[in-house]
C-alpha cells in the first residue's frame, strides 16, 4: 500500500505502543489507516522490525508532530475487527495511571492487556473469537440458587447504607462478621437490577481466588450461568487469561474475581468494585509501573460511576483518615459491622505472654506449649504464626567471625534444613551447607534464630510424647502420633501443593499448623482454636513507619483464623509471645480495638508528618558502585533545586539525601534511593511532572554511564 498525502482514503491515527521503559518515546506514534479509526480500536502496526499490537489514542496526544512526513509514515498492519474498541474510560484509567506513577502510557496500556492479545497475529486472534462465539453454557438447570443468607442486623445496615448512598466506602468489618456475605449480595442485587451491570471483586492473592470463585460460582452460576462468573490473575495460563479478558470485555462475564492487575480489565458495564482486605502491601505493584490497585480502584469508580467498596477488619491509615461514619466531606463512607456472625461467635481472647519471666531461650512457654497440648487433648487444632521462612536465618562458625553471607548481596543466606542449602531471599543464590567453616576449616557452624522449618521441628519434638484423641474413623486411630505441619513460601512451591495442604488441615488430620503471613490471610480454618504469634516484636523496633500497622493488621487477621465456627469459638484465643507486654500495640489488639490503634498510629504519622498527612516519592537507582547510583541521585536533587525552584509548590517539597537502600546490594546491584515529600499531592505530582524530563536527561550524561536503572516510586509502601 502506497498512501498518498491528501488522499481521501488515507487517514492518520495516533496509535499507543509499548515502547521500552523510559524511553522518551512516551507519546502515542502516528501511522497512516485506509480508514479512520475511533479510539481505543486494537490494531498491529510495525514498530522498527517488529511488528506489534498497539491502540489507538486520542490524535490530540501526538506531540503536535508539526512537521509529519507523510511519506515516511508507515500504514497500520491490521485492524482487531473482532474486538470492541475499548472504551473512554479505560483510556483515561490508562493515561491517569500513567501519569500519576511517572511511567509511559504506552506501557501501561499494554501491560494492562491480556499478554497473548499482544503475541498473537490478527489471524489467530480471529480464530480465539470464533471459538469462543460457541454457545455458552447455560444456567444449570434445576439446580438453585443456594438461598441468600438471611443478613444479621449489622449486615442489613450495611446493605441499606450502600443502596442508599454512592461513591466510595470502607467496610470495617471483624474478620468473620459477614463482609463476603455483603459484597454477594451487593453484587446479587446489582447484576439483578441491572441486566447489563458488570461487578469487579479484587483480592489480594492468587491464594485466596479458587475458594472465592467458588462461593461465587455457587452462588450465581445458577442465577447467571457458568460463565457469568470469571477469574483474572497471573497464576492462569495465557489462554485462559485471555478467554476472561474477552468475556469481561464484551460485557459476557458479569463478575470478574483477581488480583491486582484486575483493576485494568475492560469492563464496560462496570458498577461496583470490592477491594477485599484493601490494606494489603500486595495491592502495590512492586516492579515497572508501580501503581496501588486499591487507589486506581477508587478512581476507576469515579471514572464510571460505579461504587466501590474498600473491605477490612484493619483498613490502612490512609483509608481510615479519609473515611467518615457519616457521609460528610469524608473521601469515603464508612461503614461498621464490629461483630462476628452467630451467637457464640466472640473473637478471641487475647493473651500476652511476657518472655522476660519465662526460661531463657524458651521458644514456646511453658504455659503456651500446655495450651497447645489441651487443644489436641479437644480434638482441637492450633495455628503457630512466624513470619519467617526457612530452618534458620543465618549459619554461623563458633570458632571465627564467618556467617553465611550471601557473595551477591549485603544479607545473610537463610539456611533450609529440608534440603540442606543455603539459599538467599533476595537474589536466590542457593549453594549446598558447606561441611566446615569456609574460612577457618571448623566444623561447628550453627544455624542461629529460627525460621519456620526450626520451629515445625521444635513442636514435633516438643510434643513427641503426646498422643491425638482416639476417634471412631482410621485416618485418626488412638494414640497416633501429633501432626505439626508447616505451610509457607518453601511448603507450597509446586502448583497444587497449598490445596492439598489446606485439605489436610480441614480434613483434621493436622494438630499444630506452623506458618507465615500465607497462613494468616483470608483461610477459613473451621477447626482453629488457638493461634500464637511466637516472636512478633521485631516490627515494634523497626525503621520502617509502616511496620506496627502491618504487624497489627497481621495479628488481628491471624486471629481472625481462631474460631471460626461459632460452636466452638467461645474458647478460641491468641497467645502473644513478646519482651513488650505492655505496649499500646498489644493492649489495642487484646481489646480487638483497631480504632484506638489507628488513632495512636495517627497522632505518630502528624507529629512527624508522615502520610497520609504528607505524600512521598521514592527516585531509586541502581548501579554497579553506590557512588554511581548515589551520583545519580545527587544530580538529579541539584538540578530539581537548579532548575524547578521557580515552579509553582516547589517550596512545598522536601528532597532528602540520597542514601542506600536498606538492603544495600542484590545480586551485586548497588541500590540507593531519595526520599521527596510533600505535604501537598497536587504540588508533588506538579513537581515529579516537571522533573521527569530533567532525570532523563542526567540519565544521558557522562557521569550516569555505569548507572543500570532508575524508577520513580510515587505512594512507596516500604521506605
Ligand atoms: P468475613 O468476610 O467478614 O470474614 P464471611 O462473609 O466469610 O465473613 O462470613 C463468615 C461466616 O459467616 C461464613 O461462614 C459465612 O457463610 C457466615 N455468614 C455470613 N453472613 C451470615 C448470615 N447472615 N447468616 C448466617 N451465616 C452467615
Ligand atoms: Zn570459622
Ligand atoms: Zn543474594
Amino acid at each position: 500500500m502506497s498512501p498518498k498525502w491528501g488522499s481521501p482514503v488515507t487517514h492518520l491515527v495516533a496509535v499507543l505502543v509499548h515502547t521500552p521503559a523510559h524511553s522518551q518515546l512516551g507519546a502515542p506514534l502516528t501511522y497512516l489507516s485506509a480508514q479512520p479509526l475511533a479510539p481505543g480500536t486494537l490494531v498491529r502496526v510495525p514498530l522498527g522490525r517488529r511488528e506489534t499490537l498497539g491502540v489507538v489514542w486520542d490524535r490530540s496526544e501526538t506531540n503536535g508532530d508539526p512537521a509529519l512526513d507523510p511519506a515516511r509514515l508507515k500504514a497500520i498492519s491490521a485492524v482487531l475487527t473482532g474486538i470492541a474498541p475499548l472504551a473512554d474510560h479505560w483510556r483515561q484509567l490508562v493515561a491517569f495511571a500513567a501519569s500519576y506513577y511517572q511511567r509511559a502510557p504506552g506501557e501501561v496500556a499494554l501491560a494492562a492487556l491480556p499478554p497473548q492479545l499482544r503475541d498473537l497475529s490478527e489471524r489467530q486472534v480471529q480464530r480465539r473469537l470464533q471459538r469462543k462465539s460457541q454457545p455458552a453454557s447455560a444456567a444449570a438447570p434445576g439446580d438453585p440458587s443456594p438461598a441468600a443468607m438471611a443478613l444479621s442486623a449489622e449486615q442489613q445496615q450495611v446493605m441499606e447504607q450502600l443502596r442508599t448512598h454512592d461513591g466510595s466506602f470502607v467496610l470495617f468489618g471483624a474478620t468473620g462478621s459477614g463482609k463476603t456475605e455483603i459484597y454477594l449480595q451487593s453484587v446479587q442485587e446489582l447484576l439483578t437490577r441491572d441486566p447489563a451491570a458488570q461487578a469487579l471483586i479484587m483480592v489480594p492473592e492468587i491464594n485466596l481466588t479458587p475458594q472465592l470463585q467458588a462461593r461465587f460460582l455457587q452462588r450465581f452460576a445458577p442465577l447467571f450461568g457458568f460463565d457469568a462468573v470469571v477469574s483474572l490473575h497471573s497464576g492462569m495460563t495465557n489462554p485462559q487469561r485471555l478467554k476472561s479478558w474477552l468475556a469481561a470485555h464484551d460485557g459476557s462475564a458479569r463478575i470478574v474475581l483477581g488480583t491486582r492487575m484486575a483493576v485494568f480489565a475492560s469492563m464496560p458495564a462496570l458498577k461496583l468494585i470490592v477491594v477485599d482486605e484493601e490494606h494489603d502491601p500486595s495491592y502495590k505493584q512492586q516492579e515497572g509501573a508501580r501503581y496501588s490497585a486499591r487507589d486506581l480502584a477508587v478512581y476507576r469508580a469515579r471514572l464510571q460511576g460505579a461504587r466501590v467498596v474498600l473491605g477490612s477488619a484493619t483498613p490502612s491509615l490512609e483509608s481510615w483518615h479519609h473515611s467518615r461514619p457519616k457521609a460528610d466531606g469524608g473521601r469515603y463512607l464508612r461503614l461498621h459491622m464490629p461483630s462476628r456472625i452467630g451467637e457464640q461467635a466472640r473473637l478471641p481472647l487475647v493473651r500476652r505472654v511476657d518472655m522476660n519471666h519465662q526460661p531463657r531461650h524458651a521458644i514456646i512457654a511453658p504455659p503456651l506449649l500446655d495450651a497447645i497440648k489441651q487443644r489436641i487433648a479437644a480434638g482441637e487444632q492450633t495455628l503457630v504464626f512466624l513470619n519467617r521462612r526457612g530452618y534458620a536465618p543465618v549459619l554461623q562458625c563458633g570458632a571465627c567471625e564467618w556467617k553465611s553471607a550471601c557473595p551477591h548481596c549485603s544479607a545473610f543466606r537463610v539456611f533450609h534444613k529440608i534440603d540442606r542449602s543455603l539459599r538467599c531471599h533476595h537474589c536466590g543464590f542457593a549453594e549446598p551447607v558447606p561441611r566446615a567453616c569456609p574460612e577457618c576449616g571448623n566444623l561447628d557452624i550453627a544455624p542461629v534464630g529460627r525460621g519456620t522449618e526450626r520451629l515445625q521441628e521444635h513442636l514435633a519434638q516438643l510434643l513427641a510424647d503426646v498422643r491425638r484423641p482416639g476417634s471412631q474413623t482410621t485416618d485418626n486411630p488412638q494414640g497416633a502420633p501429633v501432626h505439626v505441619a508447616r505451610i509457607d513460601a518453601d511448603s507450597t512451591r509446586h502448583s497444587g501443593s497449598l490445596q492439598s495442604q489446606l485439605a489436610q488441615v480441614h480434613s483434621g488430620a493436622v494438630d499444630v499448623l506452623v506458618g507465615t503471613q500465607m497462613v494468616a490471610k483470608g483461610h477459613d480454618f473451621r477447626r482453629i482454636t488457638l493461634v500464637a504469634a511466637v516472636n512478633p516484636d521485631n516490627a515494634l523496633f523497626s525503621s520502617d513507619f509502616r511496620a506496627p500497622e502491618r504487624l497489627f493488621s497481621l495479628l488481628m487477621q491471624a486471629a481472625g483464623r481462631a474460631g471460626r465456627d461459632a460452636a466452638i469459638s467461645g474458647q478460641s484465643e491468641m497467645w502473644i509471645q513478646t519482651h513488650q507486654p505492655k505496649h499500646p500495640l498489644f493492649e489495642a489488639l487484646k481489646r480487638h480495638d483497631y480504632p484506638a490503634f489507628a488513632a495512636q498510629q495517627l497522632l505518630d504519622r502528624e507529629a512527624a508528618g508522615l502520610p497520609p498527612f504528607s505524600y512521598q516519592a521514592l527516585l531509586r537507582a541502581e548501579a554497579r558502585t553506590q557512588e554511581v547510583a548515589q551520583g545519580f541521585l545527587a544530580a538529579a536533587s541539584n538540578a530539581a533545586s537548579a532548575d524547578l525552584a521557580q515552579l509553582p509548590g516547589f517550596d512545598l517539597i522536601t528532597l532528602y539525601p540520597a542514601v542506600p537502600m536498606v538492603v544495600q546490594r542484590v545480586a551485586n546491584v548497588e541500590r540507593a534511593q531519595m526520599l521527596i515529600e510533600s505535604p501537598s499531592r497536587v504540588a508533588l505530582q506538579g513537581f515529579l511532572a516537571a522533573w521527569h524530563g530533567l532525570l532523563h536527561t542526567i540519565r544521558q550524561s557522562e557521569a550516569s554511564r555505569g548507572l543500570l536503572r532508575w524508577a520513580v516510586d510515587v505512594d512507596p509502601l516500604a521506605i
